[in-house]
């Protein structure tokens, strides 16, 4: 039997500067990809041009060659890519799947009556402009441009996450109709990362468990558009002292920083280590950690950053 080749990826938004939760999660798909043999892509997830900044993008660069995580191919760059997005909606749009929606934020939460049911998307979308006529979208569109919104599939959706075991949602249910295109005519990212996705062959997605949520919409996504949707392992986030997660402006944790304090890389890959059972804080290699990765071992709970002992895997006090 031949194995198809393992193809992971990196997906960063350059919003800010890597902090090393972003960075561990490089590093934990960097690593399943290349413990398997297989290719480790870089995507750059830059759909919200408001808060990506080219430095954030050449710092993330310099982050990853730093610590000697290297990609394989060109990095797709999604703010390039919005005709890929428009043909992928276009057909969902031929199966009548895709419907536009004129409603603001307030009009939603306002009709939202439910108290469950609220995602991360906010409340559920109750499909308010699911079943507009011709007349009514050639009038509204008058006054206001629309989103266009995926009709979610009734019904659960279930998965196995490779890390945090089988996975149950009703979309429908839970978070409703979704934007597949915004009103102000970008791309969402849950249509995004999928084209990408799939058009980038990936076949092992590693990422952060706050998109553990939107993967049935992602799965609902590829069935719709006769894609292979690919394996999902999500990990738990790194969590601050405060017990919110890192966000990219606390900068005792930025990449960049600890960069800058001219610690050697193999000191940071050891914290990186210890927070994925992957070691004991001790500076290691990458060829070290290759040898020694396992998905068993990868902890399912948030790991909480303590600067104090940051600083002193990092040897700094
Ligand atoms: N761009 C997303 C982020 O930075 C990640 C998307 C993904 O891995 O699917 O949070």
């Amino acid at each position: 039997m031949v194995l198809a080749t393992m193809r992971g990826r990196f997906a960063p938004s350059p919003t800010g500067r890597m902090h090393l939760g972003n960075v561990r999660s490089a590093l934990l798909g960097w690593l399943q990809a290349r413990a398997a043999g297989g290719a480790f892509l870089l995507r750059i997830e830059d759909l919200d041009r408001a808060r990506c900044r080219p430095q954030f993008l050449q710092d993330l660069y310099e982050d990853l060659r730093w610590l000697g995580l290297d990609w394989d191919e060109t990095p797709l760059v999604q703010s390039e890519r919005d005709g890929v997005y428009r043909e992928a909606q276009a057909k969902l749009e031929r199966e009548g799947l895709i419907y536009p929606c004129f409603c603001t934020r307030t009009e939603i939460a306002r009709a939202a009556s439910a108290p469950h049911g609220l995602s991360d998307e906010g409340p559920r979308y109750p499909g308010t402009c699911a079943n507009l006529t011709a007349g009514q979208i050639s009038e509204r569109s008058r006054t206001r441009a629309p989103a266009y919104r995926f009709r979610a599939r009734p019904g659960e959706v279930r998965f196995v996450d490779a890390l945090m075991g089988p996975q149950v949602q009703d979309v429908q249910a839970l978070v409703g109709d979704f934007v597949v295109r915004r009103n102000d005519g970008v791309a969402s990212y849950q249509l995004a990362v999928v084209v990408d996705d799939a058009a980038s062959g990936i076949t092992h997605v590693l990422r952060g468990d706050d998109l553990l949520p939107s993967t049935p919409r992602q799965l609902q996504l590829y069935a719709a558009l006769g894609l292979g949707a690919p394996a999902f392992l999500h990990v738990p986030l790194v969590l601050g002292e405060d017990g919110k997660r890192l966000a990219k402006r606390d900068g005792a944790f930025a990449l960049a920083e600890l960069r800058a304090r001219g610690r050697p890389p193999e000191h940071v890959l050891g914290l990186l280590a210890a927070w994925s059972g992957l070691g004991d804080g001790g500076p290691v290699t990458l060829p070290a950690l290759v040898a020694r990765y396992r998905t068993d071992v990868l902890p399912r709970a948030p790991v909480v950053a303590r600067e104090a002992l940051l600083l002193d895997a990092l040897g700094l006090r």
